[in-house]
């Protein structure tokens, strides 16, 4: 078992049993506060610790990484070191804030040197991400849209459970949890309409996706398999893939999704590490015909990771509206990646990886109001009254997620979003 995982640990900070982050999770991410600049910290109950504080007592001196790598505005420098250096850096972080350590807890100026309040700390994109590439890997989600756009029978396409289908995403556009977006504008054509109009989407909705952030790179020319992955995957994030349905349905053919998706994606800000999540490690679906020879794999890569997705109007109160998990995959990660590379392409620190609209096999656990809604033929209705078929102007979506076991929850935090009318 890693280290820090161990179920037995208590922090010497008090942690709500609801809490997303104790002491056996330690998500990365970057803050700044009224009094400090940007910087990385670890998620600890209500807390964050300053590593960047706590790199200048020398509690990371038994590590060999540079400290004033954690006074950055990115992870991309730290997560570059590779796994064995942020293995290492959480245990550390773990033994810091464990009970029985008096390094940090036995001196109040320290305490107060080294922990802020996450209530008085912005949270900032906590990586630079140089590439980011959207995968289509759930079957429920892929079968749904099928049925919707071609025809019930021949809902996957011929090469769906041959390749890891995915596109390379607009990176630029990538926001941190609680960045309002505009409603976008765009090329539609209704289709009775003789010619296409321009103007903003009527049809704006949600993708419930989980995101992997990889910490190594690759040459050009250079593949690597499933299994190698693992030493490449630094952590996960919540994932919100921004989408207007009828842009998208106007624009996509024939190569593809476009500017129906690249006007934003949000993400939640706390990075939870790979490592974290070992114990939610669940078999995935059987893949049947067996992949291709390149994207074996060995062990299992799929998360058993409890996903719900919430719409607020403003002013109004939280309506939960599906409950997924990231165990469905068909795809894992590992095989993604491999995909990713199997080209010779190059990884680079920082990329981001999504996995597609994680959508279940009940209706309330479909990941869009796509599905959820079946392209509006069944509105769902808010505690308010109203009815939605796809997202309003000013409401506000909300995406959650934890794993749990052994009474042990390690959670993301959210990733929230506000639309705002079009400008
Ligand atoms: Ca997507």
């Amino acid at each position: 078992m890693i280290k820090a995982n161990d179920p037995s640990l208590h922090s010497w900070i008090e942690i709500a049993p609801n809490s997303d982050f104790p002491i056996q999770n330690l998500p990365f991410g970057v803050f700044k506060t009224d009094t400090r600049d940007p910087r990385v910290g670890v998620a600890i109950g209500e807390y964050i610790l300053d590593l960047c504080v706590v790199g200048q007592y020398n509690f990371f001196e038994l590590i060999d990484l540079d400290p004033n790598v954690f006074h950055r505005s990115h992870l991309n420098d730290f997560i570059a070191y590779g796994k064995p250096v942020w293995r290492a850096v959480r245990n550390r972080v773990s033994d810091l804030l464990r009970n029985d350590n008096t390094e940090i807890s036995g001196d109040s100026t320290m305490i107060r040197e080294c922990l802020v309040r996450q209530d008085e700390a912005e949270m900032l994109m906590p990586v630079k991400v140089p590439n980011y590439t959207d995968f289509y890997s759930s079957i429920e989600h892929a079968t749904n849209v099928g049925t919707m756009f071609r025809d019930q029978k021949n809902a996957l396409l011929p090469n769906w459970k041959h390749i890891p289908i995915g596109y390379h995403g607009r990176a630029s556009s990538i926001v941190v949890s609680g960045t309002a977006l505009h409603r976008p504008k765009g090329q539609t054509k209704a289709p009775d309409a003789d010619a296409p109009t321009f103007g903003p989407t009527k049809l704006l909705d949600f993708e419930l996706e989980v995101a992997f952030i990889t910490g190594k790179e690759t040459k050009l020319g250079e593949s690597i398999t499933p299994d190698e992955a693992n030493d490449y995957i630094f952590g996960l994030v919540l994932f919100n893939d921004w989408s207007a349905r009828d842009m998208q349905t106007w624009e996509y053919v024939p190569l593809g999704p476009f500017l129906a998706k690249s006007f934003g994606s949000s993400v939640s800000p706390w990075v939870v590490t790979l490592d974290a999540l070992e114990p939610f490690k669940v078999k995935g679906p059987v893949q049947d015909p067996a992949p291709l020879p390149y994207l074996i794999f060995h062990g299992n890569h799929n998360y058993d990771i409890n996903l719900e997705v919430l719409i607020q109007p403003e002013g109004g109160t939280e309506n939960s509206i599906c409950r997924s998990n990231y165990k469905y995959m068909y795809w894992n990660m590992n095989q993604q990646l491999a995909h990713q590379s199997s080209n010779g392409c190059n990884l680079q620190v920082g990329d981001m990886y999504a996995s597609g609209t994680i959508s279940g096999s009940e209706k309330d656990s479909y990941g869009s109001m796509l599905e959820l809604t079946w392209r509006g033929a069944n509105p769902i209705k808010l505690s308010d009254g109203t009815e939605r078929k796809f997202i309003n102007d000013n409401d506000t979506v909300i995406m959650r997620g934890y794993g749990e076991k052994n009474g042990i929850r390690i959670g993301f935090g959210e990733v929230n979003g506000k639309i705002l009318p079009a400008v």
